[in-house]
This record gives C-alpha cells, sequence and structure tokens, in this order.
C-alpha cells in the first residue's frame, strides 16, 4: 500500500498530542499567522491562496481565493467570515475529528482568512449536536485569546480580530452558506434566494465569506510551505489532499487524508481494506450522501473533483460509502429519501411536496406494492425538482435517486414484478404503508 504524507491529520496522529495550544505551538503552530500580519498584504494572501489552487472542502470545490476575492475591495463597512462547522451530510465525518483533535489549525486559518479579506468578526457556526467539538473550540478559543492571538492589536501589528463560537440547533440545511446565516442572524435556517450573492450581502447584509472547517485548516500549510509545494500534491485542478471519511462495509472504516487524485480502488481497497466479509462490491456513494451512485465499474476513476464529475458524481463532503452485495438499492434509496424529506427546510414547493411523494413511491416499491410505471414516475417527479428549487438541496435529494433507477432498474423492475423485496423480505411489514 502506498504510503501518503498526511498535512491536516499529521498532527494528531503523533502519540500523545491533545491538540492544546502548548503541542500546536512546538509544531510550528501560529508562525503563519504571524508572517500573514507582519509581511504580507490581504492582496498577496488572496494570490497565494489563489496559486495554490485550494477550492472549498465543504462539498462545492469553490475555488478559496476567487470566493475571497470578490468581496468588495474599498467597502466601508464591516465585512465577516464564518467557518461552516455544520458537518451534517450524512457518512462525512472529517471535520468532527480536524475540530476535536486538532482545532487551532481551524482556528489559525481563520485568522489567516480574515486577514485576507479584511474582516475583523469571524463566527464559528457549528452544528448542534457536536457538544464535545463545541466545547473544545471553546477550549482552544480561550487559550488563544489568552495568547493573544485574537483580540486586539494581534502579534502588535494593530490588526483586531473577535472570533464567536455559535452553536446551530441541529438542521441539515443550516450547512447551506445563506441558511447558515440566517441562522447566525436568529432566524429561522431557510436558504435565501442567490444573488445577491454572501460576498456582496451577507451576515447582517455585509460582505461575507462562508469557509469550511478543512479548508481553513489548510491554509498555515499553505503560508509556511508555498503555494507551490501545494499545488504540487494531487491533481492540477484539484490540488492538495484530502480527508476522505470511509464507512459502510468496509473492513477499515475512517478518516484518510491522501491526496486528490487517488482512484477508488486503491481508497476501497488498500486504504480502507476491501470489502468487509470479502464480499463483492454493489455500490458506492463517493462524496456523501447527496452524490450520486457509482458502480465496480467506476473503481478506477481518479478521486478528484473532474474525474468523479465525468462519471456522473460529485465528490462533495468527501464521505464516501461503501454497499456491497447484500444490499437493496431501492432500501438505500428509500433511506436516503428519509433524510432529505426530513431535512427539506420548507421554502420550496417542488422540494417540500416532491421529496414527500418521491419518498412515499420509493416506500410502496420497497415494500412490495410498487406499480409498473412507479420507476417513470420517480424519473418524472426528480425532474420536477432538479433545478426548480431556491437551494441545491434540490439538485442534492434527487441526483442520488435517479442514479440508483440509471445503475439499478432491474433491481427496481424486480422488487415490482415479484412483489417483495428481493434482499428483504420482511419489508412489507416495514416499508408498506
Ligand atoms: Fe428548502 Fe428544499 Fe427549497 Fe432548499 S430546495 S430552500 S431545502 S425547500
Amino acid at each position: 500500500m502506498a504510503k501518503y504524507e498526511p498535512i491536516l491529520l499529521k498532527n494528531m496522529l503523533q502519540p500523545g498530542y491533545r491538540g492544546l495550544l502548548e503541542e500546536y505551538r512546538a509544531v510550528g503552530g501560529y508562525t503563519a499567522f504571524e508572517k500573514v500580519l507582519k509581511e504580507i498584504s490581504p492582496a498577496e494572501v488572496i494570490e497565494i491562496v489563489k496559486k495554490s489552487g485550494l477550492r472549498g472542502r465543504g462539498g462545492a470545490g469553490f475555488p478559496t481565493g476567487l470566493k475571497w476575492s470578490f468581496i468588495p475591495k474599498d467597502y466601508p463597512g464591516p465585512r465577516y467570515l464564518c467557518c461552516n462547522a455544520d458537518e451534517s451530510e450524512p457518512g462525512t465525518f472529517k471535520d468532527r475529528q480536524l475540530i476535536e483533535r486538532d482545532p487551532h489549525q481551524m482556528l489559525e486559518g481563520i485568522g489567516i482568512a480574515c486577514h485576507a479579506i479584511g474582516s475583523h468578526q469571524a463566527y464559528i457556526y457549528i452544528r448542534g449536536e457536536f457538544d464535545l467539538g463545541a466545547e473544545i473550540i471553546q477550549r482552544a478559543l480561550n487559550e488563544a485569546y489568552a495568547a493573544k492571538y485574537f483580540g486586539k492589536n494581534i502579534f502588535g501589528t494593530g490588526f483586531d480580530l473577535e472570533v464567536v463560537l455559535h452553536r446551530g440547533a441541529g438542521a441539515y440545511i443550516c450547512g447551506e452558506e445563506t441558511a447558515l446565516l440566517e441562522s447566525i442572524e436568529g432566524k429561522r435556517g431557510k436558504p435565501r434566494t442567490k444573488p445577491p450573492f454572501p460576498a456582496i450581502h451577507g451576515l447582517y447584509q455585509e460582505p461575507t465569506v462562508v469557509n469550511n472547517v478543512e479548508t481553513l485548516a489548510n491554509l498555515p500549510y499553505i503560508i509556511n510551505r508555498g503555494a507551490d509545494w501545494y499545488a504540487a500534491i494531487g491533481t492540477p485542478k484539484s490540488t492538495g489532499t484530502r480527508v476522505f471519511c470511509v464507512g459502510g462495509h468496509v473492513k477499515r472504516p475512517g478518516n484518510y487524508e491522501v491526496p486528490m487524485g487517488i482512484s477508488l480502488r486503491e481508497m476501497i481497497y488498500d486504504i480502507a481494506g476491501g470489502i468487509r466479509g470479502d464480499k463483492q462490491l454493489k455500490a458506492v456513494i463517493p462524496g456523501g450522501a447527496s452524490a450520486p451512485f457509482l458502480k465496480p465499474e467506476h473503481l478506477d476513476t481518479p478521486m478528484d473533483f473532474e474525474a468523479i464529475k465525468e462519471v456522473g458524481s460529485m465528490l462533495g463532503s468527501g464521505g464516501v460509502t461503501v454497499m456491497d452485495e447484500s444490499v437493496c438499492i431501492v432500501w438505500a434509496a428509500t433511506n436516503l429519501m428519509e433524510f432529505f424529506h426530513h431535512e427539506s427546510c420548507g421554502k420550496c414547493t417542488p422540494c417540500r411536496e416532491g421529496s414527500a411523494w418521491i419518498l412515499q413511491i420509493l416506500r410502496r416499491i420497497e415494500g412490495g406494492l410498487g406499480r409498473p410505471e412507479d420507476i417513470d414516475q420517480l424519473i418524472m417527479l426528480c425532474g420536477r425538482i432538479e433545478g426548480k428549487t431556491v437551494c441545491a438541496f434540490g439538485e442534492a435529494e434527487v441526483g442520488p435517486i435517479l442514479s440508483t433507477i440509471k445503475h439499478f432498474r432491474e433491481e427496481y423492475e424486480q422488487h415490482i414484478r415479484e412483489k417483495h423485496c428481493p434482499f428483504r423480505p420482511n419489508a412489507k411489514l416495514v416499508m408498506a404503508h
């Protein structure tokens, strides 16, 4: 098995490392923040990050430096940075580990990003269920404030920065950046219609950047080791490493940090040890629950933004869910739709009503009461949602369903033809209602 040098997980892999400030400082922590404040102008930091090729690690993969450059340069009012720590995508658990095991690299990244965009106020929006993570971030913030890394006149440069931890109430949609902003403002977390984008009208209607935990955690290393070093890792358009969360039917589930562009095969069979019980692989979701399913024929696809998109899925949040031959695909699709229907914020009709309708049909098929026309009706309903909603949740909920029909249509037909689930004989009792 090839060995890869971790960047973000490196400290925490050292025996005894607990993520305390003194330990982080001992491995060079906060030197990048000091360097940018004393030696590198905001515009130069943005250029460095652009040159590094860093792309957002939350899901969309938008270039980070470019996102920062949308903040109006001479804006006279305040501007904000929000760290999106609302990791809620099923199958994704890497930000949680970064927060719990090495929180200062994210905090240092927040400092660097704030310098780049000229922000003096940052918010860390953390998922409501992350009790331990919130406790650890608050402890790390207290340490950083005590060491004067945050507050007034940081490193004697005259730069002020306040960082506030904001706890969500536990809603998937608050990971969508504009719903996150609404939530910080004390409103119900529902996405805003875009444009205007947050870079122009964000938090409290001021220019705002929202960056994911893993994205921000990369910044100290890019500053200290250089844009060229970072850009040389991974593939030309998907640079750096990625922390993939491998779960499901593998022998060694967990978070693995690898260069972008290694194959799905290497990830599943070498790094995660292969399929549990040495069964056959049936399907894999490569980027969190919103990513369309792939099949064994896609195993040699490089895990980078472009290649995964080319085969019809997306790298998304980095959650790789592996399913073996025992999994009923109709059940898997139903399970996902249960989640999406529950988490739909209800703002737009196609998503709110469509998800209920799709779920009803999926339950019917899985429960042995499917009708021959149901498959086409599912496709029609997905088409009525895709591209017709306020936020990307619409695409996220139908993409996986459509992919199961595309790759496993025969399995749907078998359920309908035989009037029961071939994998779960008692499904009728549970699913058909
Ligand atoms: Fe809410 Fe769904 Fe509309 Fe997004 S697509 S705004 S989650 S109802």
